[in-house]
């Protein structure tokens, strides 16, 4: 049952998600290459492959690589776009479709540039902002009551439609730039990144978005400087 698949349990009551009416698109999960390919990407530490950032708008900024240097997008097709989305905790119940990748590629490149004014100070733009409440309006995916394996009742939800994620991840975007994390975001300070970041540690003077990537290139660049290396 497919919000039994997303949640670890099963529905309770007879609940049924829409993907489990009949006639209705059938649940996309990732086969053995997309799980083969998200977990290669989860070792090499991609944004696209392991679930670094707890905010899926953040997620889908840093699906641009190297933004400010020579740009690599990871959302190329219907395909990649149901990986990120299975990778997030979004699986979609059907197939994202190319206008789906553009609409999400459409929300990513708005969110971007409405964190660079945040985080700057400049105004919105117009169309941006319309863009992001145009998204935001979908209806978020039902929810269920299951039960765990334990017997305990818990909250599931059932997979959403790429429409509803999209809407999602707008949702998270209005989140992010409204509320207590907006005076904690920051843009990574390495040369060619440009992925934004909420700084949650203790004194805010976190530098990168990733000790472990940027943070590490940055550290080795600035030894080659001390030490004269190429
Ligand atoms: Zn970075």
């Amino acid at each position: 049952m497919a919000g039994g698949d997303v949640a670890g349990g099963s529905a309770a009551g007879g609940s049924l998600c829409p993907a489990d009416a009949p006639g209705a698109a059938r649940r996309l999960t990732p086969g053995p290459t997309e799980e083969a390919r998200g977990e290669k990407a989860a070792r090499r530490g991609r944004p696209g492959g392991a679930l670094k950032h707890e905010s899926s708008s953040l997620a889908l900024i840093a699906t641009v690589r190297s933004r400010l240097g020579r740009q690599r997008d990871e959302l190329t097709d219907p395909a990649a776009l149901a990986l990120w989305l299975a990778r997030h905790e979004m699986p979609p119940a059907d197939r994202p479709d190319p206008t789906h990748v553009r609409e999400f590629r459409a929300l990513r490149e708005a969110a971007y540039r409405l964190l660079e004014g945040v985080t700057e100070g400049r105004a919105a733009r117009t169309g941006d902002v319309e863009l992001v409440n145009r998204f935001a309006a979908a209806p978020p995916p039902p929810v269920l009551l299951e039960t765990g394996p334990d017997g305990v009742l818990r909250r599931g939800t059932c997979p959403p439609t790429p429409d509803q994620a999209l809407g999602l991840v707008a949702r998270d975007l209005v989140e992010l730039l409204t509320g207590p994390d907006r005076d904690r975001l920051h843009q990574c300070e390495a040369e060619v990144c440009g992925t934004f970041f909420v700084d949650t540690s203790r004194a805010g003077r976190r530098r990168w978005c990733s000790s472990a990537t940027c943070g590490n290139r940055a550290r080795v660049a600035a030894h080659r400087g001390r030490t004269g290396h190429q």
